[in-house]
């Protein structure tokens, strides 16, 4: 049950234009809300902002209505999926993907770590590959490694910063479903950056286009790509 609200966020970096702009949205429980707009209008600044890689400049952050602009991003229950899906090359499958809970505060044990990767490769149909390494992995592969590695957490909210955009176009359409499919089975809140129309008509419950940091329009992938 995870809610995450902004609320009039800015984002400085030096004198200039803020790279965000007064943002203003309220993303529901289990909602899938994409975001789209032209490179440099701040989508990776927001994302990195709400899993707490990012200060924020002003304005409120709020994860089930508590605020937590001051909250370090271990403490904020967040999974990120980065454009790079950087991999480790020397882990198998298996261990890339229970890293992060090798790293969380308090030990998860050896058989709980092998129940949930167990789990996560399931859903992502990675069984068969548990034992290799990233290097003799289809490009596909690679990207639902780097998505087990945010599931496996069992956190809030996912925020996925244009997952697909490296891989070729049957590939894309594959992950695409699975994505699709993942959250029909998870139910995730998420908030997912991408340049691809289809994916925002696949995917989205609402569309939110920024322009220059500021909300142009947050509207249904309907209602918007289907405008006379
Ligand atoms: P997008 O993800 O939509 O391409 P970004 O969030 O990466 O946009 O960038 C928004 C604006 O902020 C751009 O003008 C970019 O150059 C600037 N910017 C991003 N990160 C930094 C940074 N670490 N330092 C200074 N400016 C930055
Ligand atoms: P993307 O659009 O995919 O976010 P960028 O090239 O904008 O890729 O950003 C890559 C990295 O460089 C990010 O970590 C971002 O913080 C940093 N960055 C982007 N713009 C600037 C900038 N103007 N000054 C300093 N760092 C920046």
């Amino acid at each position: 049950m995870t809610s995450i609200e902004m609320k009039n966020i800015v984002k400085r970096y030096g004198d200039g234009f803020p790279a965000v702009n007064d943002v203003s949205m309220s993303i529901a429980d289990g909602e899938f809300m994409i975001l789209v707009g032209p490179s440099g209008c701040g989508k990776s600044t927001l994302l990195r902002m709400v899993v707490g890689l990012e200060d924020i400049t002003s304005g409120d952050l709020l994860i089930d209505g508590k605020k937590v602009n001051d909250l370090a991003p271990r403490d904020r229950n967040l999974s990120m999926v980065f454009q790079n899906y950087a991999l480790y090359p020397h882990l198998t499958v298996y261990e890339n993907i229970a890293f992060p809970l090798r790293l969380t505060k308090g030990a998860v044990s050896e058989d709980e770590i092998k129940r949930r990767v167990g789990e996560a490769a399931d859903v992502l149909e990675l069984n068969d590959h548990l034992d290799r390494k990233p290097a003799n992995l289809s490009g596909g592969q690679r990207q639902r490694v780097a998505m087990g590695r945010a599931i496996v957490r069992d956190a809030d909210a996912f925020l996925f910063d244009e997952p697909l955009s490296n891989l070729d176009a049957k590939l894309r359409g594959q992950m695409r479903t699975e994505i699709a499919r993942m959250q029909r089975r998870l139910g995730q809140t998420t908030i997912y950056v991408t340049h691809d129309q289809t994916e925002a008509m696949t995917l989205g419950d609402r569309v939110t286009v920024l322009k220059k940091g500021i909300v142009q329009q947050i509207a249904s992938p309907r209602e918007l790509y289907e405008q006379p």
